[in-house]
């Protein structure tokens, strides 16, 4: 049945294309995100090119597998996802070819992109602790890290984060593999599995819902999350008015400490992409400065290009805590994908999903 399937919408997809004007200038983009800052940026894009953006959203995984299927009959020219791990498992079933373009590599820099220029950074997000407002207190905060979150007393028993089988963790792991050494990066996870305040369950959002409800007075997310938190105008949602009692903080932000994990989400070309140039036009226009002011503005994410300015919102964030630049990790990202199996290992050993 789900080979039928699979098969039937390839069949739809290849007559939905020759049933499109031939002369009609296109780019068919996978994507895994589904927000409405990336659809107004499309829309702006054919504006000013003429450019028809078809967008076809699915899960990672299957949008991979699928073009991978498809080969040569793909249709997909451009594929975006989230997270540098499923960009290198992207590059690595084969999917992708290397680009040479002068404008992305000026735009994005080297730690953001594909050694081989297969995929490119086109926002970052950084993965940084939710604190209880109500419960924890400034002195707490001053100088938390993620290594003194799973040592120091304060938080046994109460750091809250979401099951391994995220890629989120996985490359928060994989890049602490690269920062500290594979022994380091194993005791990390052996004692935050000892500080869980309970077995990991639900999203982002939801760590943050249990630091309101008082499962745990801190929580591992990604910033972006918080972003949505602050803005959710629907009253009758689980996360409305859950930024009230939480707070943001950027770890491991001192002078002798290694930077906030910092991951991205990023767009490669097909390899058998049939409107190839559109598709460099298209991740070359959403490199460019004010698009990259829209992510940040419209999504909460943090730009690539350094010419961009961070939105207001993220703008307060930094400064509440008196960071004028972000300190990141600052590895290359392209690692990620090599360390993502040894980071699972290691957090499967480890019991993640079943602390004592
Ligand atoms: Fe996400």
């Amino acid at each position: 049945m789900k080979k039928l399937l699979v098969l039937l919408s390839l069949v739809l997809s290849v007559a939905g294309l020759a049933a499109c004007n031939s002369s009609e200038e296109v780019v068919n983009v996978y994507t895994t995100r589904h927000y409405d800052a990336d659809d107004a940026l499309y829309e702006q894009f054919t504006k000013e090119t003429g450019i028809r953006v078809n967008v076809i959203t699915d899960e990672g995984y299957v949008s991979v597998s699928k073009i991978k299927e498809q080969g040569e009959t793909t249709d997909a020219d451009v594929f975006i996802t989230s997270d540098a791990g499923n960009l290198a498992f992207a590059k690595s079933e084969g999917i992708f070819q290397s680009i040479e373009s002068q404008t992305l590599n000026q735009n994005i820099p080297s730690i953001y992109r594909d050694v081989d220029n297969y995929w490119f950074g086109l926002t970052k997000r950084a993965r940084v602790l939710l604190y209880s407002t109500e419960r924890v207190t400034m002195d707490e905060l001053e100088g938390l890290t993620y290594e003194n979150l799973v040592t120091n007393e304060r938080w046994n028993d109460q750091v809250l984060v979401r099951s391994s089988s995220n890629i989120y963790n996985q490359s928060l792991i994989a890049s602490f593999i690269e920062v500290m050494g594979k022994e380091q990066a194993k005791m990390w996870v052996e004692q935050l599995v000892e500080v869980m305040a309970r077995e990991p369950e639900g999203n982002d959002r939801v760590q943050a819902v249990a630091v309101k409800d008082g499962e745990g007075d801190i929580a591992i997310a990604n910033s972006y999350y918080y972003g949505k938190l602050v803005n959710e105008t629907d009253t009758e949602s689980k996360y409305y008015g859950v930024s009230d009692v939480v707070g943001i903080y950027f770890p491991n932000q001192g002078a002798n400490e290694s930077g906030v994990h910092v991951n991205i989400s990023g767009a490669g070309v097909i390899k058998h992409a049939k409107n190839k140039d559109n598709a460099i036009k298209l991740i070359e226009f959403l490199s460019e400065k004010s698009q990259q002011e829209a992510f940040s503005a419209t999504n909460y994410e943090f730009p690539v290009n350094p010419k961009a300015q961070v939105s207001d919102l993220l703008q307060s964030w930094l400064d509440a805590q008196n960071i004028t630049v972000l300190k990141e990790q600052g590895i290359d990202l392209s690692n990620l994908g090599d360390n993502n199996q040894e980071a699972l290992n290691i957090m499967i050993e480890s019991k993640w999903d079943q602390p004592e």
